[in-house]
């Protein structure tokens, strides 16, 4: 309760008959198998449909779905960021993490220990529930555009592959992160980048509707499963790492990436070779890794 507030008017809430109220504007939020669900009032419901049918399949995938070598890759990619945060909050002795759009990421709870608490912010309730099975300590459900969270609460928050997908609002969502980590609270970033190697001359050089109708083309022609959503969208590294300074965040390092997903072989071979210059391991990856301190 230290932690959470109205999504709407951000007072306090308080726990009232099984449910939360909040102090300031008065509306009153479900709390389902122990998550609040506090979600604004302007909150896309269709969105949140959407989200939760993905959100089955991340839970149970089906069983004949096959990981290739692409998929092996990303599940690398997320290792490689796990490694690096376990690492960097190894100094902490107490402290409350926040992962922000969870998701099913169960690379997260590799930083469970005494005096760690574990909590985690999603759309989707059931992805939330899945991970507390799992042994996350505290869930939330709500939405990024309006963090339910007080400010000054966290020692260090986590969010991977969410700013593409809010790639307009990304100074507003970076803005809101650093009001809500403590002084001196770490920021652990992971997105996709438009500048990586293989990414780049569409998300930079073609202009981004044209990109959109060539990607939709593309998937469709190639019946991909799970095609990227059309509002989605590559976020340049360069971009973020000048709001992050704008906004006042200190110590922004990029942080090298071997792992290479969503790429053929051929490729692979080529960003390996690249990637011995640091500027292409920190800078040009699929994914880019920003860490910061508030
Ligand atoms: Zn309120």
């Amino acid at each position: 309760m230290e932690i959470l507030c109205c999504p709407e008017c951000s007072a306090e809430l308080k726990e009232e008959n099984d449910a939360l109220l909040c102090t300031g504007c008065g509306r009153r939020f479900q709390v389902e198998s122990g998550i609040p669900l506090l979600y604004p009032e302007d909150l896309d419901r269709e969105h949140l449909r959407e989200e939760k049918k993905l959100g089955k399949e991340m839970i149970t995938p089906s069983a004949d779905r096959k990981v290739s070598v692409s998929g092996k890759e990303w599940e690398r990619s997320k290792q490689e960021f796990w490694n690096y945060v376990q690492v960097q909050a190894s100094s902490m002795e107490k402290g409350i993490f926040l992962n922000i759009g969870c998701g099913v990421d169960l690379g997260y709870l590799r930083l469970g220990r005494p005096g760690i608490i574990l909590a985690g912010l999603d759309i989707v309730p059931q992805l939330i529930d899945h991970l507390r099975e799992k042994g996350m300590d505290f869930g939330v459900a709500g939405s990024v555009h309006r963090l339910p969270v007080r400010e000054n609460s966290f020692d260090a928050l986590c969010c991977t592959d969410l700013v593409h997908h809010e790639w307009e609002r990304a100074e507003m969502i970076l803005a809101r992160f650093h009001s809500i980590l403590k002084p001196g609270g770490m920021l652990f970033l992971e997105d996709i980048n438009a500048w990586g190697l293989g990414q780049f001359y569409k998300s930079i050089l073609l202009p981004k509707n044209i990109h959109g109708t060539l990607r939709k083309l593309y998937h469709r022609v190639r019946g991909t499963e799970n095609p990227p959503a059309e509002y989605e969208f590559p976020t340049s590294v360069f971009r973020i790492r000048k709001m992050m300074q704008e906004l006042g965040f200190r110590d922004i390092t990029a942080v090298p990436l071997e792992s290479c997903p969503n790429s053929g072989r051929v490729f692979r071979r080529f960003y390996r070779l690249a990637s011995r210059l640091p500027r292409v391991a920190e800078y040009h990856n699929f994914h880019y890794m920003l860490t910061a301190r508030k």
